[in-house]
């Protein structure tokens, strides 16, 4: 059992596994393995102390150079689903199943389309997770929608099991080819289907058939990630101490509100650990 798992690997995420990883704490941090991505796109960074003009580039690399000496690693694996077992977390990432005495999340800024009915049929016909249900779909038809080239594997994966996949790539420079999967450039908008799922709808009305859908995207609505989470204006709902309505959830960065900046998301994720350090010691 993990004392902290941290969901996210931007300058939130960073700056709390520094933080505990100081403290002693077993953390597993999740999240996308080239860490602060998001930090590498900015052209010039003017308002963030210490690095005056300097570039995204720069200053991602001198994060990802203080991670490696600190010999902190990130679990390359997205967050499928987050359950509360009263007092720890099981968490989903991928195929792993991992356990966790609190929880926080540096997920930045979620704008994740979910398509109509996707909530509703969770379950029935609509996965998260290829190699948790993948198995099901062996010899059927599936869509695939995937917002990420990270996902291939997992498309390749399906593929070998199912008999005809549509994968709905909402990226360029798919890679995927392979005789029994169709690259569909339609844009789904609706899951289909009363009870379970039947087809997939675009939005110039194509349809089309299959028995399952897997959504593999780098981000996932928070409250489908977490349920019983609060939110306000789809931000994480958070104290002083950056905790959330559910004992042992924490939240910081972009995910908790504006101003979305380093400087915030770095102090909130400092904050965030030593609100888990004390919560740690509290229950003891
Ligand atoms: C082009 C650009 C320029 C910018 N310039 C500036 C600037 O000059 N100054 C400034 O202060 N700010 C700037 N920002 C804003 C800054 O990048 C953000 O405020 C900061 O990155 C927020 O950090 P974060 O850790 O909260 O979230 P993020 O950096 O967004 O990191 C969140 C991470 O969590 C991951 N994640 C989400 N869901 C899951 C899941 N279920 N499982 C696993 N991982 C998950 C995401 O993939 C992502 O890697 C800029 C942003 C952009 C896009």
């Amino acid at each position: 059992m993990y004392d902290a798992a941290i969901i996210g690997t931007g300058p939130a995420g960073l700056s709390a596994a520094l933080n505990l990883k100081i403290h002693g704490k077993k953390i597993i941090w999740l999240g996308s393995k080239e860490i602060c991505e998001k930090v590498e796109k900015a052209e010039q960074i003017m308002n963030y102390p210490g690095f005056p003009g300097s570039t995204g580039s720069e200053l991602t690399e001198a994060f990802r150079r203080q991670a490696r000496e600190m010999e902190l690693e990130a679990t390359d694996l997205m967050v499928n689903s987050i359950v509360s077992m009263g007092d720890y977390y099981a968490l989903m990432a991928g195929s792993e199943f991992v356990e966790a005495k609190t929880i926080l999340l540096t997920t930045g800024i979620t704008r994740v389309g979910t398509l109509e009915r996707e909530t509703e049929l969770l379950g029935r016909g609509v996965s998260y997770c290829a190699t948790c249900d993948g198995l099901l779909y062996r010899g059927r038809t599936i869509g695939v929608i995937s917002t990420s080239p990270r996902f291939e594997a997992e498309v390749e994966y399906l593929a070998g099991l199912a008999e005809k996949v549509y994968l709905f790539a909402r990226y360029k420079n798919c890679g995927v080819d392979l005789p029994n999967v169709e690259i569909v450039r339609e844009i789904p908008r609706a899951i289909k289907g009363e009870n379970r799922v039947e087809a997939v709808g675009c939005a110039d009305g194509t349809k089309y058939a299959v028995d399952g859908v897997f959504c593999l995207r780098t981000a996932i609505r928070l409250n489908t990630l977490l349920p019983g989470l609060e939110t306000v204006d789809g931000h994480i709902a958070v104290d002083r101490k950056m905790e959330t309505n559910m004992s042992g959830c924490f939240a910081a960065g972009d995910c908790t509100g504006r101003p979305y900046q380093y400087a915030k998301a770095i102090g909130e994720g400092n904050v965030a650990a030593h609100s888990i350090l004390d919560y740690l010691a509290e229950k003891g």
